[in-house]
């Protein structure tokens, strides 16, 4: 049996950046990880899917080639190498996933690798026993099957399958609504591939902006993309996928379904779920039982950005220095063609919650650099409360809409108002500058519009 201070459980973005954060206070670190370090972000989630749709959309590009003044592109000779495509994402992850191994042993934390279970405040991986101050819970989620109860096994692929084909599919049907649904119908579709999406509910995206949603929807359909909404399971028929009553005819089902908590056996106390079924954290990751904190996925913020932040949160917890995350200044980020990114409250819910509001926005059809780079698809939104113009939500549809959020978060981490946005000097010419009008309309005195 080894005592230790700080025994993580998952090596994603929630587990290993909490690591990093615990031994830099001085807590002793055992981080178990039963599959990959760098878990679903690296492996099979953020960064293989945005290697993947950088291939897709510079295909797209390249074939726009004579637009641009260079001649000798043959548009109609390209066509999508999908293995070297993936090998050139495998090498990436791999580089990825090396480096968090050598942050661990930089850093001191101990990593075993197994499946772990957990008894009273014992971490049981194999025959180790380790004897745990504080367990940090960072396992993840994992879309469940139970859409596709009516298929066989065979019909139905996981991402990491799918990834794993050897050869680019004709037609694909993804199942789901949400951000990785959306990403990979839109790499599949700039791929020439024939994409039919299905999904629960009314709407794409449904946690997002509202204007933002109907972008998607029509952006799918440009993309020549079929969507089928308010489809609660699939079913399979004379050699076709029955998506309620439509018959779609597809290689396979690409299940992205919504994710739901892997949760670790754990014998004793366990802390309490929320009603989606994730573990309930507070501000400082805590969970109902004392000393057992849970970050990222499995509390259902499905972000890295928001599991490195919540794990963080819970290390400092447990070593006396709180640093509480601020949830409601979790940017949203969406790597479609063109990307999407959000912070703060939408429209609706100010709607919802009867907020007096003010409202800009600004068209990248009339952007300098927008139109220079040939990416004028898009707009900035910026939602501000009355009377004093605190920004309390900015959403983005731009081609680098998920770097240019940050200076949103910025923004609204400090309590900006419109008039501090506005007197921020903005390089020009750069997309930055359409958060920057979009203030200006807001405060009824736009400079381009
Ligand atoms: C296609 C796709 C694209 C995505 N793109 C983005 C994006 O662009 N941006 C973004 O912010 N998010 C994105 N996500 C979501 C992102 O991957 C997750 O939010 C993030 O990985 C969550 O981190 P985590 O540490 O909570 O869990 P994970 O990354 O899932 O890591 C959990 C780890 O725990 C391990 N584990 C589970 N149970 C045990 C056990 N009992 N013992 C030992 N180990 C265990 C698992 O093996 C896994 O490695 C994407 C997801 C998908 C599917």
């Amino acid at each position: 049996v080894s005592q230790v201070d700080c025994v993580i459980i998952g090596g994603g973005p929630g587990g290993y950046v909490a690591a990093i954060r615990a031994r830099q206070l001085g807590l002793t670190t055992v981080l178990v990880e039963k599959q990959h370090m760098g878990g679903q972000c690296l492996n099979w989630g953020c960064i293989p899917s945005k290697s993947l749709m950088e291939s897709a959309k510079l295909f797209q590009r390249v074939r726009d080639a004579k637009n641009f003044g260079i001649d000798g592109v043959d548009a109609k000779a390209l066509s999508f190498n999908w293995d070297k495509a993936i090998k050139r994402k495998d090498r990436i992850v791999s580089k990825l996933v090396r480096g968090v191994e050598f942050l661990m042993k930089k850093n001191g934390v101990e990593v075993v690798t197994g499946e772990a279970t957990i008894d009273g405040k014992r971490v049981i991986v194999g025959d180790r026993v380790l004897e745990a101050g504080n367990i940090l819970l960072a396992t993840g989620a994992t879309p469940p099957s139970r859409a596709f109860d009516a298929l066989d096994r065979e019909h139905v692929l996981s991402i990491p399958e799918f990834y794993a084909l050897g050869a680019m599919p004709d037609s694909v049907l993804v199942y789901g609504g949400n951000g990785a649904a959306c990403e990979t119908a839109t790499m599949l579709a700039l791929t020439g591939t024939r994409v039919t999406m299905a999904f629960p509910g009314d709407r794409l995206l449904d946690f997002i902006d509202g204007e933002l949603s109907d972008f998607v929807a029509k952006r799918m359909k440009k993309l020549k993309v079929t969507l089928l909404s308010g489809v609660d399971s699939l079913g399979y028929r004379d050699g076709v996928f029955m998506a309620g009553d439509t018959a779609v005819e597809a290689g396979f089902v690409l299940n992205c379904s919504d994710r739901r908590a892997v949760i670790p056996s754990i014998t004793g106390p366990s802390p309490e779920l929320d009603e989606r079924g994730f573990i309930r954290v507070d501000e400082h990751g805590a969970t109902s039982v004392k000393g057992f904190y849970a970050a990222g996925d499995v509390t259902g913020l499905l972000w890295a950005q928001a599991a490195s932040a919540q794990g963080t949160a819970a290390v400092s917890h447990m070593a006396g220095s709180p640093q509480p995350v601020d949830l409601d200044k979790i940017p949203v980020n969406l790597y479609l063609d063109p990307e999407i990114a959000s912070v703060g409250m939408t429209e609706e819910e100010l709607q919802a919650q009867n907020v007096s509001y003010r409202k800009g926005d600004f068209s990248l059809a009339v952007n300098g650099k927008a139109l220079a780079e040939g990416n004028t698809e898009g707009f900035v939104k910026v939602l501000a409360t009355e009377p004093y113009g605190e920004v309390v939500g900015v959403h983005v549809v731009a081609a680098d809409a998920t770097d240019l959020i940050s200076e949103a978060v910025a923004h609204m981490k400090l309590e900006a108002t419109l008039e501090d946005v506005t007197a921020v000097i903005h390089a020009h010419p750069t997309l930055s500058e359409a958060f920057w009008e979009a203030s200006f309309d807001a405060l009824e005195r736009p400079l381009h519009k």
